[in-house]
C-alpha cells in the first residue's frame, strides 16, 4: 500500500512540471495520464524566457537548450513571390540580470520528454494508460477513482488535465470565454521537400495567413499550421494536407505527416482555480489562442507557483498559503489571455506586426504585487539574476527548493528551508535594499518580503516551513492507496 500526498491528473507540460517540483521537494506524488503513451505532437513549441528560468531551477534547462533554437526569421510569400520578412523575436545577448533572454522553439513532445526524464531521475514515473474517472473530497483528503477500478487517497488533487478538464467540470467551475467554431486550423508535424530549414515560411491568400511551416529543431519535421476557410471541410486526410499546400505554394511537397490535429480556437478561463483540496492548473484553468506562445508557458508557471505552496502546507505551513495560488495566478492568466487574444486578432487581420513578439510575451514582467504574500517595496516582482561582488551568480544561489534571505552580515540564521546570503553592493543596488533591511526571495523566485528584520518575523510563519517542518507543527499525514472496488462511501464526482 503506497502513500500519496498529491495526485496530479495529466502528464502534459503543466502536470510534469508540478510533479518534478513536488518530487524534488520530497513530496510523494502520483501522476496519472490517460494516454497509453506520451503525446506525439509539437503543439506548444515556444518556450519563453521566464519558463527557461523555471526550467533552470528545475534542472532541465541544459537539456532543453541543447536542442531548442531561437525562432528563425519569417519569410512571407504570396504564391512564388516573397512579399515580406519578419523577425519574430529579436535574438538578444544574455545579460547579467536575464541569462535566458530568448524565446526558444522546441516541439512540446520533446519538452515533455525532458521533463519526464528529470522526473524519473527523481524516482517518479508517469502512470500512463490510467484515466481518472471521478473524485470526491472531504475534510481530510481526496479519493480519486480510476477507470481500472483502483482508488487512490491523497491530501491534494491537481487537475492538469487540459482544456476539457474532467476535474474542472466535476467541480462545476465555469469556463468563461469563447470558442470560435468557425475559426478552425489544421495543425500537424510533417516532413516536406522543396523548402529549407533556415527560415519559417508563411504563405498568404487574399491578404490573410493561409499556411505556416515552422522548422522544428531536433527533428526533420516542420510544424504545419493552416487555418481552414469557412467553406473548407474539417478534414485531416493526407490529400487535404496536400491540397492546403498546393493551393498556396509552388514546389513544396509533403513527404510524411507524423502528427495531425484539427484545432478550434478557444479563449476561456476558469472562474476559480481551486475548490477545497482540488486545484486547476494549465489548460484546465485557461486556454489560449496559439498566437504568442503563452499556453504552455502559463501552465508551467501555474505549476511552479503551486508546487512549493503544496509542499509547504504538507510540511505544516498554514493552509492559507494555498489561497494565494488563485489570488496570484488568476489575474496573471487573465492578463496573458488578453495578450494572446490581441496577437491572434492581429494575425487574422494580416497585420505585419502580428509576427513580432515583444517583451509582453516573455513573461519576465509577470508579477504578484497585490498578492497577500507581497510585503514591502518591490515585493511581488521577479528577482533578477545578480553577479555578486565575489563573482557568484544569484541564480546559482536561488537554484533549489529553498527560499533565500538577503540580509546584512551577522543576521541570525533563518529557519530551515531558507538560505541566507549576505547583502553586498551589487545586491543592494539591484533590489534597492536600504541599510539594515532584509529581502526574502520566495522559492519560486519572486520577492516576497522587503523591510526590517522585525517585520520579517511576523511575515515568516506563512513561508518558514517551505522546506523544513516548523517545530511543534504537525504535518498532514500521508494518504493511503487502495486497490479495486468503488471508493466506498466517498463515491465519485463525474463531469456534468
Ligand atoms: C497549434 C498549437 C500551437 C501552440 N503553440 C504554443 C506555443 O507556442 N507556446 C505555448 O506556450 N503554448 C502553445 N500551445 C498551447 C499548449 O499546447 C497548451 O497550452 C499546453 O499543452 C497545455 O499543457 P497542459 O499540461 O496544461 O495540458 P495538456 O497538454 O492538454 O495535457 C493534459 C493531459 O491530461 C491528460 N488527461 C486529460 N484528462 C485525463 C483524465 N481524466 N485522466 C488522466 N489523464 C487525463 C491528457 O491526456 C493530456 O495528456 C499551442 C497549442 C496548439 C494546439
Amino acid at each position: 500500500m503506497a502513500d500519496t500526498r498529491v495526485v496530479v491528473i495529466g502528464a502534459g507540460a503543466t502536470g510534469l512540471t508540478l510533479a518534478v517540483d513536488l518530487a524534488r521537494r520530497g513530496v510523494e506524488v502520483v501522476i496519472f495520464e490517460k494516454g497509453a503513451e506520451p503525446f506525439a505532437g509539437s503543439r506548444g513549441k515556444g518556450l519563453q524566457p521566464r519558463t527557461l528560468e523555471v526550467f533552470d531551477d528545475l534542472g532541465v534547462v541544459e537539456a532543453i537548450s541543447a536542442i531548442a533554437r531561437p525562432y528563425p526569421e519569417v519569410d512571407v510569400y504570396d504564391g512564388e513571390n516573397k512579399i515580406a520578412e519578419h523577425v519574430m523575436s529579436e535574438v538578444r545577448e544574455a545579460t547579467e540580470d536575464v541569462p535566458h533572454p530568448n524565446l526558444l522553439m522546441l516541439p512540446q513532445w520533446k519538452t515533455e520528454e525532458i521533463l519526464r526524464e528529470r522526473l524519473a531521475g527523481l524516482g517518479v514515473r508517469v502512470s500512463f494508460g490510467r484515466e481518472v474517472t471521478g473524485f470526491e473530497q472531504d475534510e481530510d483528503g481526496v479519493t480519486v477513482a480510476l477507470a481500472d477500478g483502483e482508488t487512490v487517497r491523497a491530501s491534494y488533487l491537481v487537475g492538469a488535465d487540459g482544456g476539457r478538464s474532467l476535474v474542472r467540470k466535476s467541480l462545476g467551475i465555469g469556463f468563461e470565454g469563447d470558442t470560435f467554431e468557425t475559426e478552425r486550423m489544421i495543425v500537424g508535424d510533417v516532413r516536406a521537400a522543396g523548402l529549407g530549414r533556415d527560415r519559417t515560411r508563411v504563405w498568404v491568400r487574399d491578404g490573410a495567413m493561409a499556411l505556416a511551416m515552422f522548422p522544428l529543431p531536433g527533428t526533420d519535421h516542420f510544424q504545419f499550421m493552416a487555418p481552414l476557410a469557412a467553406d473548407d471541410p474539417p478534414f485531416l486526410t493526407d490529400s487535404a494536407f496536400d491540397h492546403l499546400v498546393g493551393r498556396v505554394t509552388s514546389g513544396v511537397t509533403l513527404k510524411e505527416i507524423v502528427w495531425r490535429s484539427l484545432y478550434r480556437v478557444n479563449i476561456r478561463m476558469a472562474a476559480r482555480f481551486r475548490s477545497g483540496r482540488v486545484f486547476l492548473a494549465g489548460d484546465a484553468a485557461h486556454v489560449h489562442s496559439p498566437a504568442g506562445g503563452q499556453g504552455l508557458n502559463t501552465g508551467v508557471q501555474d505549476a511552479y507557483n503551486l508546487g512549493w505552496k503544496l509542499a509547504a502546507v504538507l510540511a505544516g505551513a498554514p493552509a492559507a498559503l494555498l489561497d494565494t495560488y488563485e489570488a496570484e495566478r488568476l489575474p496573471v492568466a487573465a492578463g496573458v489571455l488578453g495578450i494572446s487574444t490581441a496577437l491572434y486578432r492581429r494575425a487574422g487581420e494580416g497585420q505585419a506586426e502580428a509576427f513580432r513578439r515583444g517583451e509582453e510575451t516573455q513573461q519576465l514582467g509577470l508579477a504578484y504585487p497585490h498578492s497577500p504574500l507581497s510585503e514591502g517595496p518591490g515585493s511581488g516582482l521577479r528577482a533578477p539574476n545578480v553577479r555578486l561582488a565575489d563573482g557568484r551568480e544569484l541564480f546559482d544561489l536561488l537554484r533549489g527548493p529553498h527560499a533565500t534571505l538577503l540580509a546584512p552580515a551577522g543576521h541570525p540564521s533563518p529557519p530551515a528551508g531558507i538560505k541566507i546570503v549576505a547583502v553586498d553592493e551589487p545586491l543592494r543596488r539591484a533590489f534597492g535594499i536600504t541599510s539594515g533591511d532584509v529581502l526574502l526571495i520566495r522559492p519560486d523566485g519572486y520577492v516576497g518580503f522587503h523591510g526590517t528584520p522585525g517585520k520579517l518575523e511576523s511575515y515568516l510563519p506563512a513561508l518558514r516551513t517551505a522546506q523544513g517542518r516548523q517545530p511543534g507543527s504537525r504535518p498532514e499525514k500521508a494518504m493511503s492507496r487502495s486497490s479495486g472496488g468503488a471508493p466506498g462511501s466517498a463515491g465519485t464526482s463525474r463531469p456534468m
